[in-house]
């Protein structure tokens, strides 16, 4: 399907807006952001298990949400100002039940959210990274890339 990915990141903050009435969260939208050949229901999906990382991981920092092309690919940010990943750990999180640290004082989860957002992003010819300054340990950035599709109009009209 033709996706707008502004629609869908607005879906995404509002149901969260419900779940974590605390969660501030900031977005910006390049204008001219072609549709993107996609599924409105798995993307809305991953942008939530990320805004509920965000909730437990760097509660009480606001979120900012950004989606702009970059080198022929729409590039979708979620960056929070919470505790950081370790560098050792940035690829790790996206294993089925890794869950850094010690059971103790550990917000509760099951390690699958970010499995779930990586096969989902997988299954839309995407990609997600995560990035995490490993000089501050401060804060973590969510980075999909997604192809732009030839013939994608940049009118934001889906091509016949
Ligand atoms: P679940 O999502 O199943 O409720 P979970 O949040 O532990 O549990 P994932 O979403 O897969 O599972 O995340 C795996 C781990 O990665 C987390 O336990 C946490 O240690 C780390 N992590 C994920 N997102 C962030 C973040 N925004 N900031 C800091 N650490 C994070
Ligand atoms: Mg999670």
């Amino acid at each position: 399907d033709w996706i707008d990915v502004g629609d869908v990141i607005r879906a995404a903050m509002e149901r969260c807006a419900r779940y974590f009435p605390q969660l501030a969260v900031e977005v910006s939208v390049a204008p001219d952001l072609p549709l993107m050949q996609g599924d409105s229901v798995l993307l809305g999906q991953v942008l939530f298990n990320l805004l509920d990382n965000a909730a437990k991981y760097a509660a009480g920092e606001p979120v900012r949400i950004f989606a702009r092309t970059e080198g022929g690919e729409i590039v979708i940010s979620v960056t929070d100002a919470g505790k950081g990943i370790a560098p050792g750990d940035l690829d790790k999180v996206f294993e089925k039940f890794f869950r850094p640290g010690t059971p103790d004082g550990r917000p509760p989860g099951t390690g699958l959210g970010l499995s779930i957002a990586r096969g989902f992003v997988d299954a839309m010819g995407g990609s997600i990274r995560a990035e995490s300054p490993a000089s501050r340990r401060r804060g973590t950035r969510m980075v999909l890339r997604f192809p732009i599709p030839s013939g994608a109009a940049m009118t934001g009209e889906p091509p016949a």
